[in-house]
């Protein structure tokens, strides 16, 4: 979405209100086992406070991936959102990036951009099929969510593991 800033500044109005969507395809994951899945809703407004202007925008997207614990897809939704001050391009170099500034340029606010880059840090770092999920068995790779392996064997009593570090840090 383009925001034809100009317009706004010029006018009486103190908000301006938007919402939109971003197709998936915009998104360059990186990584084939990762998508994002339905294109990413944004809703928002940008306000005129004190001679500045404020942007704030609400996000929500779904993705699927691979469990990090089982490697079942696991479909999963994220909300989040920016809220930003916003300024004239001066381009910045990579240094001077803040995140708090959002820059729009000649007057027009490319939007999309700074969706996509909300989206990309707030990506979980791991995603699980379920908090309380087994994972696959070490040795076997039995998915122990459904099924109880033969390894068994290597099972060290709790109490004696706590004994073993006794005696490794002696
Ligand atoms: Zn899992
Ligand atoms: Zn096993």
């Amino acid at each position: 979405m383009k925001i034809d800033l100009i317009k706004f500044f010029k006018s009486a109005d103190k908000v301006y209100p938007f919402n939109g969507e971003i197709s998936p395809d915009a998104f360059d994951s990186k990584n084939d086992e990762f998508q994002i899945i339905e294109p990413i809703g944004y809703s928002g407004a940008i306000y005129k406070v004190d001679g500045s202007y404020i942007i704030n925008a609400d996000i929500q997207y779904k993705y699927e991936t691979k469990c990090a614990r089982c490697f079942k897809n696991t479909v999963n939704e994220v909300n989040t959102s920016f809220s930003a001050k916003l300024e004239e391009n001066h381009k910045p170099t990579e240094e001077e990036e803040d995140d708090d500034i959002i820059y729009y340029e000649e007057g027009i606010l490319y939007l999309d951009k700074y969706i996509l880059l909300e989206v990309t840090s707030s990506l979980p770092m791991k995603t699980l099929c379920d908090e309380n999920c087994k994972g696959l068995c070490d040795k076997c790779g039995a998915d122990l969510n459904k099924e109880r392996c033969n390894c068994e064997d290597d099972y060290i009593d709790p109490r004696l593991e706590k004994l073993k570090d006794f005696f490794l840090d002696e």
